[in-house]
This record gives structure tokens, sequence and C-alpha cells, in this order.
């Protein structure tokens, strides 16, 4: 099992036993199915980053709760990627309980696209392009945003990051967890 499956592995179990959920509740509350939860505990799956996001909002914690650094095995980069994975995303910062935020770093290979499920309520999140191009839909209006641009929207509705181009695109997205619980984790 690699690192950072071990890691997913055990941040799941911790959430599950956290909460007192079953798998079939927690596949209920995630929109995940049973099947891949299980092969995410077993350290078998190595999910995509739609996938983390949902189990993320079912559980009500950010996302950088599965790539903080601060959580991973000694020497395990705090980074999310997957061999072949056509996104990939870095925390840039530690979740701040205080502030609420977190500060990703999101790649998307060219022609890439990744629909997301609607973050937890009251979401708002901040995309500024670093590098290339980004296609970003919003229920059904695309936008397109240029190398420099930024852009902030409500993301507690399904929303899709595209690379239009034939070049890597790199994103930073601040997400405001506004209506989160004053818990840490
Ligand atoms: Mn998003």
């Amino acid at each position: 099992m690699a690192d950072f499956q071990q890691h997913l592995s055990g941040a799941l179990r911790q959430l599950r036993q956290a909460n007192g959920w079953s798998l079939t509740l927690t596949a209920e509350r995630t929109g995940v199915s049973k099947a891949m939860l299980g092969q995410i505990e077993r350290g078998e799956s190595s999910p995509t980053v739609a996938t983390l996001w949902k189990i993320a909002t079912g559980f009500n914690v950010p996302f950088s709760f599965f790539i903080d650094g601060s959580a991973l095995p000694v020497g395990t980069a705090s980074g999310f990627s997957q061999p072949n994975a056509e996104m990939s995303v870095r925390s840039l910062l530690p979740y701040d309980p205080q502030l609420r935020f977190d500060l990703l770093a999101v790649e998307l290979v060219a022609g890439a696209q990744s629909h997301s499920s609607p973050h937890e309520a009251g979401c708002v999140e901040q995309v500024v392009v670093i590098e290339g191009e980004l296609l970003l839909g919003i229920g059904d209006v695309w936008r397109r945003l240029l190398t420099g641009e930024a852009f902030q929207f409500r993301a507690d509705v399904l929303h899709s990051y595209r690379n239009p181009l034939s070049t890597p695109l790199r994103f930073h997205s601040l997400i405001h967890y506004l209506q989160r619980p004053d818990v840490t984790n």
C-alpha cells in the first residue's frame, strides 16, 4: 500500500469512527459508493480529487484534511496526485480553524476536465489562474479565465474546471467554509 493510500485509509476510518457512521450511512451522506469507500479503507484505491471532495463535504471537514502535510506520514509530499491522474491538488497552507479556509494549488493536464459536486452550504471559492487558461463552469454558464485573472463564486452548486489548451493549467483555489461548525480536525 502506498504511503498516501495508507494515509487516506486511516483518515477515512478515523472520520467514520469519530462520527459513528457505518459504511452504508457514509455512502448515503457522501454520495460515494460503499464499494469505493471499502476500497479506500483497505488502501486498494486511489480516489479522484472529485471523490475526495465528496467525502470531505459529507463529513463536513475541509478538503485539506486529506492532504495537509501535517497529517501525512513523514516523507510524504503534502499533495494529492496519482499516476495518470488528470487533476492533482496540493495544500499550500494548513487549514485554519479560525479563518476557515483552504488554499489549494490545482493542476489540470492538457484538455482535462473535472466536475465538482457542490461543496458544503455557503461555501465560497476564489480561483486565480497561475499558468494557462481555465474554463470554469458554474451551472450552465462557462467563463474563460486567462493567466493572472481571478473569479469568485458560490461553490455550493455543481461546478466544473476545464483546461482547453494543450499545455498544463495551474490555478490556486481559495475555499472559504463560511458555515462550518467551529470545530478543529
Ligand atoms: Mn470546487
